[in-house]
């Protein structure tokens, strides 16, 4: 039996894969006419939530690699007839669809889809629920070692809403996984997860402590579609303690990176003159979703000729 290769989680993938996806993004990245063509693989995306960096780079993806691909628009397909996941995956399929990359608020959404239409199509996820986002993980990944030579020595800060964030979740395993040994969370209790004493983390509710001897600072956005407005009463407070201004950037090595996955707040979690300053790596991060789209979907295409 061919052996699919999915995306659903960074869990269950191994580590050497990991390295290869990344091998070859970087290797795209260097010599993009070299890069592989899958005429016969066929590409449908699925988003049950708002993107604009994830949906159109696979879609860039996708065109770099000759793969024909098309859009599921949940606003006027039979989504809007209360047609479940399983049955649209289950039809596009029917019709020849062998990648399915999707994104949903359900977190389990991807392990769904695999369990119906697994063995005929590759599951990518491009974000379910706030668990996980296994591609901005990697591309997040991608674009540190482009400016740092190892992980494993690194001192990486994850900064705000930990707690709605599936982009922390995917990058805490991934960057444990890698090595790193020195992983902070930086938030307020309110944005910090049930969980978070089990995970391999240092935690800290104090940004000035947090960010000291910090080499890459990852700001996340604070998400309200996700919380009640109880839980973020206060914008300017929270600029004030946990947002990344020019003079909390003084704390960072002085060789620190700055990363978002986007979309910013900007004067929120993020201060302009720091998204757009030296040492920010934020659109880099938009060029690599590309190129690591691209080694996903290889990959997962290799395997279905
Ligand atoms: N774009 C990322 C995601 O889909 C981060 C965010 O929305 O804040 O999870």
């Amino acid at each position: 039996m061919i052996r699919i290769n999915h995306l659903t989680d960074i869990d269950t993938i191994p580590a050497e894969r990991l390295q290869a996806l990344l091998g070859s993004a970087e290797q795209y990245l260097q010599t993009p006419k070299t890069c592989p063509t899958f005429p016969n693989a066929q590409m449908a995306t699925l988003f049950y939530e708002n993107s604009t960096r994830t949906r159109l780079s696979f879609q860039l993806a996708s065109q770099r690699l000759n793969m024909p691909s098309l859009a599921l628009d949940s606003h006027y397909s039979s989504v809007q007839k209360g047609e479940s996941i399983e049955d649209t995956a289950a039809n596009l399929v029917a019709m020849g669809i062998n990648i399915l990359v999707i994104r949903h608020p359900d977190s389990d959404a991807p392990q769904r889809l695999l369990d119906v239409v697994g063995k005929q199509a590759a599951i990518i996820n491009a974000g379910s629920g706030t668990a996980s986002h296994p591609t901005q993980a990697l591309l997040d990944v991608l674009t540190i070692l482009q400016h740092k030579r190892s992980l494993e020595a690194l001192t990486i800060a994850i900064i705000g809403d930990i707690l709605h964030s599936r982009v922390a979740r995917s990058q805490i395993v991934l960057l444990h996984k890698l090595g790193v040994q020195s992983i902070r969370l930086i938030a307020p209790n309110a944005l910090l997860p049930a969980e978070v004493a089990s995970l391999p983390v240092d935690v800290y509710t104090d940004m000035t402590k947090g960010l000291q001897q910090t080499d890459v600072a990852i700001c996340l956005r604070i998400q309200k579609e996700r919380m009640p407005p109880s839980l973020f009463p206060d914008v300017q407070a929270y600029r004030e303690q946990f947002g990344l201004t020019p003079e909390k950037c003084q704390l960072l090595k002085p060789d620190a990176i700055i990363m978002h996955p986007g979309p910013m707040n900007r004067g929120v979690e993020i201060d302009s003159a720091v998204a757009d300053g030296a040492q920010s790596v934020i659109l880099e991060q938009a060029r690599n979703g590309v190129a690591l789209r691209m080694a996903v979907l290889a990959s997962a295409a290799e395997h279905l000729h």
